[in-house]
């Protein structure tokens, strides 16, 4: 596997995918990209300006008359296309999610591009199967409400699911029959590349979808403002999120918005033991933490913690990190030397409010092709102060904290006491607890005796500072639509 490396070995550049074609940026600016488990720059994407949005906007307004007026079958046939076309290149497509973004191999075969697929399938079928709403009053009165385009839509990814989330945002905007400007993150922008590609042989007319890439505060900001774009589905920090909503709103723009958490995973004593200490090892550290839904804050029945407490470190000390092309390796590479030194900025700050490590805390040296990666050990905190900033701010990183609790009503409290409201685990096998749990925390998604157990026609997303609307199903079809209802008096 270690041949892998030879492969990458020169350096790959990355095209804009503007008009149905490849295309270099116009002030032939470049960021470089690097292979995080090497710590090496092995490609370079565009750094894209004004002139290249331009274009790329010029193109998916020539295309939308055309692509806006095709069946749903005829579109939903091409996306087909384009899944096939994945499917049949799924492992090129694994490997290359994991040398851009550090994850585990398996984990890119059997998340990331496996869910990537689903993504296409899933809105291909959803709009053939799409229903619309007619309404009935006394006497001969009709309305019925159509769901049309918006026109030019835009999709602003980041780098912790990269194509997955491309595919879930582009698949409903196109079926629905926008054209799309999609801007992945620059720090991971391979698999999109290559998904344009795709898009080529799967035959998707040119300017329906432009793939274009550069830094967030230059060309995505750009892309916020521009005039003739409608709508703006983002997926990525919070901070970023309240920039792109204070432009769109003054632009009267529609957004939706899915950013950050601070996840709580809370265990009570009468749960199924076995099945939630696996769970919740993987909520913790997946994709070495790096995922919105992952829980960094655990609440456990006090009758059970100390059991909890050792059984977890014990857990958690047997995932193998590195390599992440090893078969046999469950924690990668962190995304970027930036988001390393964040992440152990995160333990410096946590170790200094007074908490203490149990497991972790610290990087991980790797020997051999990655000893200039960037890893950092699964840590578990105890003691974590929960007015400190630590226990308040999301670390996106391999972290998670100890909390003890008496009852319900604690728990909640404690569970609530967050800006954010994306998602909670309630692991308990007392039905009433579950309902009553779920109904009184402040969170968008709530898993019972599960997490991260997807289902893509349930509303996705979160509250207070986790986000604006819901992605999934039905949710994604009428953000990326304008609804118009017609009333007939056909007396
Ligand atoms: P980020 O906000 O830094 O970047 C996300 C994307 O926005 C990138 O493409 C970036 O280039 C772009 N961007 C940055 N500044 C911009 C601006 N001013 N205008 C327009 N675009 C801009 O986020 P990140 O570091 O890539 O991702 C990590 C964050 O994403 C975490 O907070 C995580 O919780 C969140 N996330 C949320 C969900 C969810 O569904 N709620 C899913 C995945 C990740």
């Amino acid at each position: 596997m270690e041949d892998v490396y030879r492969l990458y070995k020169s350096m790959k550049i990355i095209h804009n995918y503007i008009n149905g074609k490849l295309s270099k940026p116009k002030n032939s600016n470049y960021i470089r990209v690097f292979n995080p488990s090497t710590g090496k720059a092995y490609a370079k994407c565009p750094d894209s300006s004004f002139t290249d949005l331009n274009n790329a906007i010029a193109s998916a307004n020539n295309a939308f008359i055309l692509w806006s007026k095709k069946s749903n079958e005829d579109r939903s046939e091409i996306l087909l296309k384009i899944a096939h076309e994945l499917h049949k290149n799924r492992e090129k497509f694994a490997l290359a999610e994991t040398i851009d973004n550090g994850k585990p191999l398996n984990d890119s075969r059997n998340i990331d591009i496996e869910r990537s697929i689903n993504n296409l399938k899933f809105f291909a079928s959803a709009i053939i199967n799409n229903s619309s709403e007619s309404h009935s009053l006394p006497g001969n009165v009709i309305n019925y409400t159509l769901r049309d385009p918006l026109g030019i839509v835009a999709c602003i990814t980041p780098w912790n699911y990269p194509l997955h989330l491309l595919t879930w945002k582009i698949s409903p905007a196109l079926m629905m029959g926008n054209c799309v400007i999609a801007k992945p993150s620059e720090v991971t922008p391979m698999t999109a590349y290559l998904f344009s590609k795709l898009c080529i042989k799967a035959g998707l007319p040119k300017g329906v979808l432009n793939i274009i890439y550069g830094a967030g505060n230059n060309i995505g900001d750009e892309i916020v403002k521009h005039p003739k774009i409608k709508a703006i589905s983002f997926t990525g920090g919070t901070k970023t999120g309240k920039t792109i909503s204070k432009t769109a709103s003054s632009l009267l723009k529609k957004v939706s918005l899915e950013l950050g958490g601070k996840n709580p995973i809370i265990i009570f004593d009468d749960c199924n033991y076995d099945e939630m200490l696996n769970t919740t090892v993987r909520s913790s550290f997946g994709n070495q933490g790096q995922i919105c839904l992952c829980g960094e804050r655990i609440f456990i029945q006090e009758s059970i913690y100390n059991k909890f407490k050792k059984d977890f470190v014990k857990e958690t000390k047997k995932l193998k990190i590195g390599n992440p092309l090893k078969s046999d390796t469950n924690q990668g590479a962190i995304v970027s030397k930036e988001h390393y030194t964040k992440v152990l900025a995160y333990f410096d700050r946590a170790r200094e409010s007074g908490a203490k490590f149990i497991t972790g805390g610290k990087s991980k040296s790797v020997k051999g092709t990655c000893s200039k990666g960037w890893f950092i050990e699964p840590s578990i905190i105890e003691n974590l102060d929960r007015n400190s900033d630590c226990y308040k701010e999301e670390a996106f990183g391999p972290v998670t904290s100890l909390h003890k609790f008496k009852n319900k009503e604690e728990v909640i409290a404690m569970a609530n006491e967050t800006k954010y409201g994306l998602s909670a685990s309630i692991w308990t096998s007392d039905l009433s607890t579950a309902h009553q749990i779920a109904k009184d925390i402040e969170f968008g998604i709530v898993w019972v005796n599960a997490w991260n157990l997807r289902d893509l026609r349930t509303p996705f997303g979160g509250m207070k500072d986790s986000g604006l609307g819901r992605e999934g199903g039905n949710e994604s079809m009428r953000f990326f639509s304008e609804t118009k209802n017609v009333c007939i008096n056909y007396d």
